[in-house]
């Protein structure tokens, strides 16, 4: 489900109160993002709480907070270099974007790779409570990345079908490559 479907049928909660539902109330100001180098515009979506009023922003899934290229860009450049160990200037290229913003990404998801592991681990089992145990392959990028994988196929067995990183973005509240020490959300 998408955040437009979600929202119309009152899943999200409020943040501030944590009581009310986030109803539909207008668009925030449009966010510009890249797609393979290309433009593109968004208009997130503004919701208002039926409970205390207070009004929120909420973010797309199509992309990660604070990062100006869209979730499915940055999610296959991190599968290129850590899974097929793709050069950093190759991976860059096929993104459209400078060779310092994609080492940006690999630092901040390399710096968070045990705890996105831990998440995403959690998430599968919940998903799939018969799940086998995630193996390590002894890389933590790998590792968090192996983890996401194997929540995304529960979903979709769940679930149903959902683009991979729209998934990731949403899962994680669109904080998988926040720098601040703000915790995943955690799924038990
Ligand atoms: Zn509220």
């Amino acid at each position: 489900m998408g955040v437009e479907a979600a929202l119309r049928a009152g899943h999200y909660r409020c943040s501030a109160c944590g009581r009310g539902r986030l109803r539909p109330w207008g668009f925030a100001r449009r966010r510009r993002l890249r797609d393979r180098g290309r433009e593109v515009l968004l208009r997130p979506r503004r919701c208002r709480c039926a409970s205390c009023h207070v009004t929120h922003v909420l973010l797309s899934n199509v992309a990660f907070l604070r990062r100006r290229d869209l979730a499915e860009v940055i999610g296959e450049a991190l599968l290129a270099r850590f899974m097929d160990g793709v050069s950093r200037a190759a991976v860059a290229r096929r993104a459209g974007v400078h060779a310092d913003t994609v080492r940006g990404w690999f630092r901040s998801f390399a710096r968070r790779a045990e705890e996105i592991r831990v998440v995403f681990g959690a998430l599968a089992h919940r998903l799939d409570p018969m799940l086998a145990p995630i193996a390590p392959r002894g890389f933590a990028p790998l590792d968090a990345l192996e983890a996401i994988g194997v929540a995304a196929a529960a979903a979709r067995r769940q679930l149903g079908p959902a683009p991979l990183w729209s998934f990731v973005s949403g899962a994680t509240g669109g904080l998988l490559l926040s720098n601040t020490s703000c915790p995943l959300p955690l799924w038990r």
